[in-house]
């Protein structure tokens, strides 16, 4: 069985205008990149329709579609966060919204109806959006209604694991208090980036407590550091929830050179993580992907490389890391760019190989890990202390 692949370049269409920097000319370089490489070689690329206001409102409030419908031609202040410099008002905004929800709700039907054990769609992700405000480039939460899809369709434990530099507020608000879903987040501290939330002590409401998951790491933290805290945390909690499936956003904003954040993390390790994703999937998830970007703001460096590994990785067709960048590709940047300055590689020469928490060294991340098994394994009756949990 084939996976999914999401893609049409009406998604390109998703365009916050000027210099805004989530410009979707990350994900038309993604897209030539993987073509080049030929990870996309015999690959049906699937045309999504845009999500109707009935599958929206599933996680959004009529009155916040109203005023995103409104807003382009509106002449006035209609609120609900549009209009401001992180949510720019543009034209069509809520088909190019809605594309991109309907875009991973293909993914997810593609998987519940049984015709692809995994599906990607990189132009998804918007993990910010909240039910009734557009929030850090967010206008709907193509995660959160694709998961709530899910919800009524088959799916009763779903596991969704956020990577992107920011936290994934938006989706965790919309199933803070609901046990069917655990949401996981590995960010960068909430002192020192937005949203400023993503607290270990955030860790769900009622019935759903230990439901929420959240691992703040300090700035700076690199490839080795990430992985550590993320196998400190992550498979012991996978193996007790038992998710039926594994929704994963990839943002890839926690690369050191991404200019709005200061994790330290490289393509390689995003490779990595991609690899970590696929092999939990199909040990605690009958192998059940579905995977969507997210951010990412080095558009030519960074974001089609790690997006190609990613469509690669969910394709099994794993890209070496030395394998050189294809020179149409590259002429293609320059034609666009000419002063770029492009790695030859599709790897940063990044060695990935991490130490595993509880070997006793004291590494920056631990903190967190400390914090974040404390506050959830008693919940799910692991010990907090043990490394073996
Ligand atoms: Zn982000």
């Amino acid at each position: 069985m084939q996976p999914a692949v999401v893609w049409d370049p009406a998604l390109l269409g998703y365009d916050l205008g000027g210099e805004h920097p989530f410009n979707p000319v990350r994900l038309d370089l993604t897209v030539r990149l993987a073509t080049e490489l030929g990870v996309l070689d015999g690959v049906e690329l699937l045309v999504p329709e845009p999500a109707t206001d009935t599958e929206l409102y599933r996680i959004h409030a009529e009155e916040y579609l109203a005023a995103v419908k409104l807003a382009p031609t509106a002449g006035w202040d209609v609120g609900h966060g549009l209009g401001t410099a992180d949510n720019p008002v543009f034209s069509d905004m809520h088909d190019a919204s809605a594309l991109v929800v309907g875009s991973t709700l293909l993914g997810a039907r593609k998987i519940a109806d049984g015709e692809a054990r995994r599906a990607v769609n990189i132009a998804g992700g918007l993990h910010h959006a909240m039910r009734g405000r557009a929030a850090g480039f967010c206008v709907y939460n193509d995660c959160a209604v694709a998961i709530s899809w899910l919800l009524d369709h088959g799916f009763d434990r779903i596991a969704y694991v956020d990577t992107d530099v920011h936290h994934g507020d938006g989706v965790q608000a919309a199933f803070y208090g609901d046990p069917r879903v655990l949401t996981v987040s590995l960010h960068q501290h909430p002192f020192t980036l937005w949203p400023g939330t993503g607290y270990s002590a955030e860790t769900g409401s009622g019935e759903a407590e230990g439901t929420s998951v959240n691992v703040p790491l300090p700035p700076g933290t690199r490839d080795a550091g990430w992985l550590r805290a993320f196998h400190a945390v992550v498979p012991s909690l996978l193996e007790v929830f038992r998710p039926q499936i594994l929704v994963t956003q990839c943002g890839v904003d926690s690369h050191e050179e991404d200019p709005l954040a200061d994790l330290a993390l490289s393509v390689d390790g995003h490779r990595t993580i991609y690899a970590t994703l696929r092999d939990l999937a199909e040990r605690h998830a009958e192998g059940r992907w579905l995977a969507v970007g997210g951010g990412g703001y080095q558009l030519i460096r960074v974001v089609p490389r790690s997006w190609t590994h990613l469509m690669a990785t969910v394709l099994d067709r794993d890209v070496k890391p030395e394998t050189p960048l294809p020179p149409n590709w590259v002429n293609t940047v320059l034609r666009a760019a000419p002063s770029a300055e492009l790695p030859p590689e599709m790897t940063d020469g990044r060695d990935t190989t991490y130490h595993s928490w509880g070997d006793g060294a004291d590494d920056p991340v631990d903190v967190a890990i400390r914090d974040t098994r404390r506050a959830l394994f008693p919940l799910h009756g692991l010990d907090p202390d043990d490394p073996r949990d």
